[in-house]
């Protein structure tokens, strides 16, 4: 398939890419590593008149790992978090979550902002987002603002972001130290997008008690979504298995999938309590820094 005639701008500075974007609107699109958007333009779902490359612009491709969390800049590719040894030491479910995306031929390619941005509700970088309470920065001719992961993903593939607003990067706070992690998921084939993914966070104080609950889910509704009565369930309580099961159980009575060509709704909540509880587990044995 060939994708509708389109002009095609590469600008050489945030500036002039922005002003483009400004003046043309939503028949514009930006073109970060092309992974989902020339499949879409090849498919004539996406027609944009314009393509804006932000492949030239120097300053959007920066890994700064600090003591609050984890900054990276849009352009970011994903092979490049999946690389990283100070993510790797530090957040630990960002490489356990960028693994999962897709194959190394498009890790390579693709970016960590274009994949916030596309929004699809199974993706990995969404749905870590959401568990981690990330701050996306976006910047316009008109502002720069901040947005909060929770207030950025809006409906299915639709997101806070204008048409002529660019973003430009992401920070994903740090969970405090020792707490366990579990990004986990199930697709059809390695590769492909979860049929459902949850991603897990677990921290216990000195009396053994949960004191740091993170539960969230994607591909289980249009946007990725924090599960706040599985983390109720798990406040203040000691670990272990049945409290496990209790907080899976939870997340599948939380959510409301729909039915699609890859799952149904039943199957799709029935996995979600599974993970839940898988990812839990998981995380549990990490706690304090153990793989
Ligand atoms: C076979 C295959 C399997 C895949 N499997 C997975 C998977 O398992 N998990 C997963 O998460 N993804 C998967 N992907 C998608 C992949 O992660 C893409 O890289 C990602 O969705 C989009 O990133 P990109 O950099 O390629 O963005 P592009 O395709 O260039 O852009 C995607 C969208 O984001 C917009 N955009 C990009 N950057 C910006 C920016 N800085 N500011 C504003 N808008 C921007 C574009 O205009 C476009 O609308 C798969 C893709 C393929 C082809």
């Amino acid at each position: 398939m060939k994708p509708a005639p389109f002009s095609y701008f590469r600008p050489a500075s945030l500036d002039e890419a922005l002003g483009l974007l400004r003046t043309h609107g939503d028949e514009a699109k930006a073109l970060a590593g092309g992974q989902s958007l020339v499949p879409l333009m090849n498919f004539r779902l996406a027609r944009p008149r314009f393509l804006v490359d932000l492949n030239r612009i120097e300053g959007l491709s920066e890994i700064r790992v600090h003591d609050r969390g984890v900054t990276l800049g849009a352009m970011v590719r994903q092979r490049e978090v999946e690389q990283s040894r100070s993510i790797a030491e530090r957040l630990p479910i960002l490489s356990e979550a960028v693994e999962l995306v897709g194959h190394p031929a498009i890790r390579n390619r693709g970016t960590v902002g274009g994949s916030l941005v596309h929004a699809d509700p199974a993706a990995e970088l969404p749905l870590l987002s959401i568990a981690l309470g990330a701050s996306f920065h976006i910047q316009s001719v008109r502002e720069k603002r901040s947005v909060a992961a929770s207030d950025f993903y809006q409906g299915y593939l639709a997101t806070a972001i204008a048409p002529d607003e660019l973003l430009i990067g992401v920070d994903l706070p740090l969970p405090p130290r020792g707490v366990g992690w579990c990004f986990t998921e199930v697709a059809r084939r390695h590769g492909d997008f979860a049929i459902v993914a949850a991603a897990v966070l677990l921290g216990c104080n000195d009396d053994r008690k949960v004191s740091f609950a993170r539960v969230a889910l994607g591909g289980v509704g249009p946007v990725p979504v924090r599960i706040a009565e599985a983390e109720q369930i798990i406040l203040g309580r000691k670990p272990g298995a049945e409290l496990y099961r209790r907080a899976g159980d939870a997340a599948a009575q939380a959510v409301d999938p729909l039915t699609d060509i890859h799952a149904s709704s039943g199957y799709r909540r029935q996995l979600a309590g599974v993970l839940v509880r898988r990812a839990l587990n998981v995380a549990e044995r990490r706690v304090g820094g153990g793989h």
